[in-house]
């Protein structure tokens, strides 16, 4: 039985193999410990260089986080429009995330953030005017991750954008980067669309000269951590922290993100009125991306084909009555749970296995959280659903997730599962195959940025392919 009660049984010490702090308040912050105590046996541990290094970070963090001295010196300088002094060894150096797209985007880049920061001894923090702090609970122990509302560049952190006069791009397609003027901040655009001065950001040389700039500012709608694997020097680091290269994400959004009680309260209440009991648990998560978006037949078609091609859900009997008559042993229950914007999809499936047996004889159980019509990005409660579905995804037994979406990415990260990706239809027709397994649990960075630099390392580095879903993104396996 894995419902989910109050307060683990799990021994502080050994949150998550030790990647978590332990100096937490239990009840501020529940999903922390329930977590671990849903997902008994992730094969995945943490390497004890990444624990030791996210033990050191959060020293870092909180001798340069808000309302410290450093903290409070390192602002001082951002009046300045060039500090000409190199800064010293003991000052804090800062990366800045702010929220762009989607949540699946935003959490992408966020972790990507936190990697960078890690990788860099830079403190991260978080740009709290959407609502972050309504989905996230602090994860660094005794001092805030979110960026003061009276920090200096606040103002412009909405009119940085790839023409601005501080974005590292611009700067040196203007040649106004030179190694003696350190600027005390730089803008970073790191998009799908961001071109190869931008990109340029992921070279060795020039992470020599950013190394020196004391505030960093990233947007970005993308998992650019495989950029950073192909940064010599970091690369070297990241085979210390992350033997297991696929388990970057798994292991740092673990480790970072903990859904508010609010949230954890809709997974807990959901998982045990419909996931608990099941003998095994199947999620679906369907995007849709065309315009207009909702049902569509072939969407429907696409994933019963791949569901009963990959032995994942059973097809409806066709002699209803064979069924009918052997009552003698209990019969095995699966639970669905699907999400999407669209709840014709789940009601479909509903239907199908209520008005006919499944030929094996097994229950199925459908269950669909929410069904939101339309994306409302930063509306409070429908951004919490979106959390809560992601959570609830991630703990499924198997999961079959659609192209290219984000949304899934983060679900099957956090859960360490391998998911079946519904492919692309293209024509308005089910394609075939309908889905493809996943290589790897990793989040695909569906248009890398990649510079010139780097194009020679991208072919000879085996732990980075194509992914399966998406012919321009690369991901770790
Ligand atoms: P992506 O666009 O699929 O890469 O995922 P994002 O999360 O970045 O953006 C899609 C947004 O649409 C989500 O953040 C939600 O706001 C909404 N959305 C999409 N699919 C679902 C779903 O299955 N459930 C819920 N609750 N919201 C969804």
């Amino acid at each position: 039985d894995h419902t989910i009660t109050e307060g683990s049984n799990e021994p502080r010490m050994k949150l998550e193999g030790g990647l978590l702090a332990t100096e937490f308040d239990e009840e501020s912050c529940l999903s922390r410990y329930h977590q671990s105590s849903l997902r008994k046996s992730s094969p995945y541990k943490p390497s004890d260089y990444l624990v030791s290094k996210l033990r050191s970070y959060e020293m870092l963090h909180k001798r340069c986080g808000p309302g410290t001295d450093a903290y409070k010196r390192a602002t001082e300088q951002l009046g300045h429009n060039h500090v000409i002094r190199s800064s010293g060894n003991d000052e804090c150096r800062y990366v800045v995330w702010t929220p762009m797209f989607g949540l699946g985007n935003r959490i992408l880049s966020l972790v990507s953030d936190f990697l960078y920061a890690l990788l860099t001894d830079r403190v991260m923090l978080v740009d709290q005017r959407n609502d972050i702090s309504d989905l996230f609970c602090e994860p660094f122990p005794g001092i805030s991750w979110l960026l003061p509302l009276d920090f200096p560049l606040t103002d412009q952190i909405d009119s940085f954008n790839r023409e601005h006069s501080h974005c590292y791009g611009n700067m040196l397609k203007n040649h106004a980067i030179n190694s003696t003027t350190i600027p005390s901040h730089l803008y970073l655009d790191i998009f799908h669309t961001s071109k190869e001065h931008d990109n340029m950001f992921f070279c060795e040389k020039d992470q020599a000269f950013i190394k020196r700039v004391p505030w960093l500012v990233v947007k970005s709608n993308l998992y650019y951590v495989p950029s950073l694997w192909l940064i010599p020097s970091f690369q070297t680091k990241l085979i210390k922290l992350f033997p297991q290269k696929d388990t970057v994400f798994h292991h740092l959004s673990r480790y970072l993100l903990h859904p508010t009680n609010q949230i954890w309260g809709m997974v807990t209440r959901s998982y045990n009125a419909y996931l608990s009991r099941a003998d095994e648990r199947l999620g679906i998560q369907v995007r849709v991306f065309s315009t207009p978006a909702g049902y569509f037949q072939h969407v429907m078609d696409q994933i019963l084909s791949c569901t009963e091609r990959e032995k994942l859900l059973p097809a409806v009997a066709i002699e209803e009555e064979s069924q009918v008559s052997n009552t003698s042993t209990i019969p095995k229950l699966k639970a669905v749970m699907v999400t999407s914007l669209h709840p014709e999809y789940s009601d479909h499936l509903k239907n199908m296995f209520w008005e006919r047996p499944s030929s094996t004889g097994e229950i199925i159980e459908v269950y669909q959280p929410s069904g939101e019509r339309v994306q409302q990005t930063d509306k409070k409660l429908h951004d919490q659903k979106a959390l809560a579905e992601m959570y609830l995804l991630s703990l499924t037994d198997k999961l079959v997730t659609s192209t290219r979406s984000t949304f899934g990415y983060v679900a099957q990260g956090i859960g360490g599962i391998k998911p079946w990706i519904l492919y692309e239809p293209r024509h308005r027709k089910a394609p075939d195959p309908p889905c493809v397994r996943a290589m790897s649990m990793e989040p695909c960075s569906l248009k890398p940025p990649l510079s010139r630099c780097q194009a020679k390392t991208i072919k000879i580095t085996h732990f980075i392919r194509y992914c399966e879903d998406r012919i321009t993104g690369i991901k770790l396996v």
